[in-house]
């Protein structure tokens, strides 16, 4: 294996998305090779001697390393201006990871209310079986997050903007008080991805990913990334080798080539939400449009200031509550029912009955989770496709 060394201090990330990751074979391929094999072989035992000593560089075994898996973490962490990477099987692979690195029985986190629904699963039944607690809090509100710190407190958790409603946390705000608490800040920069939002330029410590979103974003495969420095990274590494959550090199190649695409894919989706976002405010039969990029977003100045656009999810509350609710998602042609999102292909959900179907009613009434919310995540169609597709529906109610 050679490693043409990429400085990739001055280049852009467009650049960087299509060069960095510089891993080649003795053949010398263009496009990256996929290391289907398990194990790797050594010259003599002075070689083994040597790779078993530098476990995270050379190539022993694939749960430790492999050339595909190393081109996507390296890849990854210049796009989002980290020094290292680990990828992990899952999104709740590389979150699972940072627990089990990072924290101990007696430790406590300070978890933003508004996450992914098996973070606060994992959170509060499985670290919690092993004497971990947590705090939740209101994302938006810095007030709580400084009353939540206590003396055990060794990790704040947020994702920016928050699924469905497109709640902004302050990533430089909460880094602050994370900076002066000594407190490792996490971000899961899954609904951004680097196109969008750099948290580690914002203060954040430590990035986490679950690249089936938008990293692949096209539907293919699961797989995760925790992004950060190099001493961080190198405990973590220690973590995944010996527990074996580790990438496969398919699923890694798989998402090498995604990253290829992430900007336009991105930037394309993220538009087209805006521009839906904006059609959906102005129809009669719709009480509510939740998106970042529109003026009306009551935090859209914080969220243009950390994000270069919205994004591209848009949730809206459609007059009449559930019934009505599904009458545009049953009438919709081009988009997918499903829970999942990232994708070119645009998905729609109904959140108080599918993602967030376990709350109660009063817990969806204080998370948000109207009846009548709709939650669509933007893909590549021709956004005069996708207004037809919803205004099917919605001129039925
Ligand atoms: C999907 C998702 C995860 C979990 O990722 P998996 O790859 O499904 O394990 C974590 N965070 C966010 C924001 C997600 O959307």
């Amino acid at each position: 294996m050679s490693n043409k060394k990429l400085s990739t201090d001055n280049l852009h990330p467009d650049t960087l998305a299509v060069r960095a990751g510089t891993l080649r074979s003795q053949f010398n391929e263009h496009s990256e090779a996929i290391f289907l094999t398990s194990s790797f072989c050594f010259e003599n035992s002075a070689e083994a001697a040597e790779k078993f000593a530098n476990a995270q560089t050379g190539f022993i075994y694939s749960r430790f390393t492999n050339p595909t898996v190393s081109m996507f973490q390296e890849r990854l962490a210049a796009l989002e201006g980290g020094e290292a990477c680990v990828a992990t099987a899952s999104g709740m692979a590389a979150i699972m990871a940072i627990a089990m690195t990072h924290l101990q029985a007696g430790d406590h986190i300070v978890c933003s209310r508004s996450v992914f629904g098996a973070t606060i699963q994992m959170f509060s039944t499985i670290l919690n079986r092993f004497g971990i607690e947590t705090t939740y809090v209101d994302l938006s509100n810095i007030d709580e997050w400084k009353k939540a710190i206590k003396s055990n407190t060794k990790l704040f958790y947020l994702e920016t903007p928050s699924n469905p409603l497109t709640q902004i946390g302050d990533i430089a705000a909460i880094s602050n008080l994370a900076k002066n608490s000594k407190v490792l800040f996490v971000v899961d920069n899954c609904f951004c991805t680097p196109v969008l939002q750099k948290p580690l330029t914002l203060g954040a410590d430590v990035i986490i990913h679950s690249g089936t979103k938008y990293l692949d974003g096209q539907g293919r495969v699961l797989g995760g990334a925790v992004v950060g420095n190099n001493e961080f990274i190198s405990k973590l590494f220690t973590f995944v080798r010996t527990a074996g959550p580790t990438l496969s090199a398919f699923n890694a190649w798989v998402l090498l080539k995604g990253l290829e695409t992430l900007s336009l894919r991105v930037e394309k989706q993220s538009q087209n939400a805006l521009l839906l976002a904006q059609f959906l405010e102005d129809h009669p039969k719709i009480e509510r449009v939740f998106h970042p990029g529109l003026v009306s977003h009551p935090q859209h100045e914080l969220a243009m200031k950390q994000q270069t656009s919205g994004g591209a999810i848009v949730s809206f509350v459609v007059k009449g509550g559930v019934e009505k609710a599904w009458m545009v998602i049953d009438n919709t042609n081009l988009c997918s029912i499903t829970a999942n999102l990232g994708d070119t292909r645009t998905t729609i959900t109904h959140p108080a009955t599918t993602t967030h179907g376990r709350l109660s009613t009063e817990a969806k009434k204080q998370a948000g989770i109207e009846d009548g919310l709709v939650r669509i995540s933007v893909g590549l169609e021709h956004i005069e496709d996708l207004t037809k597709d919803l205004l099917t529906g919605l001129n039925l109610i």
